[in-house]
């Protein structure tokens, strides 16, 4: 399915539609900021929304985790999943209670998860998941063996039928709140890195990476 066959009508977005965005290189520029997405599927009539980490890689989306966990055994069957991804950029305060909202960015991607079992399409999934959240990350570290891959299940969903909403900018209050005697704006929120803890048991003559100090997930 192409771009632009976007919106379908189950990707529609219904209410205030000028926010939403059909754009795949949008919708890709959120996905890279964000790392945890909810990924929502249906067993037995039961919905469940899982939160998990992803990876990006081109026009796929990767999920992992141990293959016992009951979302990985369910998503490997093909069943249909729904996955989220949300970046909070700000609490909006109206004048009005009704008015107040947020400001934010938010992809879901309708399809089918298919599980991984090309041996190297399966470690170039777990690099790109490992990537995505802390680039530099994989190189430094022990490689995974043979019984820590057997154990994970790696999960490919197809960037193909998808949408996004975007809200930014001041609050929008009705004409006659105006003049309302309380402060109203936007409290700006942002996912911030603190100051790297290092191990206790770490040797002494290891150095912090550059990635590990300048770590950002801003685009
Ligand atoms: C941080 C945050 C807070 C929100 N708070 C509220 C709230 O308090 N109340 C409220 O009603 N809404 C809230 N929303 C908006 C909410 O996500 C829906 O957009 C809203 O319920 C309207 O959906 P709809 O009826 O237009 O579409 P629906 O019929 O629910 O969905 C149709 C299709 O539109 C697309 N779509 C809908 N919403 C989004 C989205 N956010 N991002 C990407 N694609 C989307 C999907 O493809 C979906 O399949 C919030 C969103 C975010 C990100």
């Amino acid at each position: 399915m192409s771009t632009s066959e976007m919106p379908t009508a189950r990707t529609r977005v219904v209410r205030e539609p000028e926010r939403a965005v059909y754009d795949r290189e949008a919708v890709y520029r959120i996905l890279d900021e964000g790392f945890l997405c909810h990924v929502g599927f249906s067993v037995d009539g039961q919905p469940f929304v899982i939160p998990t980490s992803y990876g990006r890689d081109g026009a796929n989306v990767y999920i992992h985790g141990s293959a016992a966990s009951r979302m990985l055994r369910e998503l490997k069957e093909g069943i249909s999943v729904c996955v989220t991804v949300t970046l909070l950029d700000g609490l909006v305060l109206a004048r009005s209670i009704f008015n107040h909202s947020m400001n934010y960015r938010s992809v879901v991607v309708l399809g089918k998860a298919t599980l991984v079992d090309d041996a190297e399409e399966k470690l170039r999934a777990l690099r790109t998941l490992s990537d995505h959240i802390l680039p530099g990350r994989w190189d430094d570290v022990r490689q995974p063996n043979e019984r820590e891959l057997k154990a994970t299940s790696v999960l490919r969903v197809p960037i193909e039928e998808f949408s996004a909403k975007v809200r930014v900018g001041p609050p929008i209050d009705d004409p006659e709140d105006y003049s309302f005697p309380t402060w109203a704006g936007v409290i700006p929120l942002e996912m911030k890195a603190g100051k790297p803890v290092p191990d206790s048991k770490l040797d002494a003559k290891q150095e912090m990476p550059e990635y590990v100090k300048n770590y950002t997930r801003a685009s």
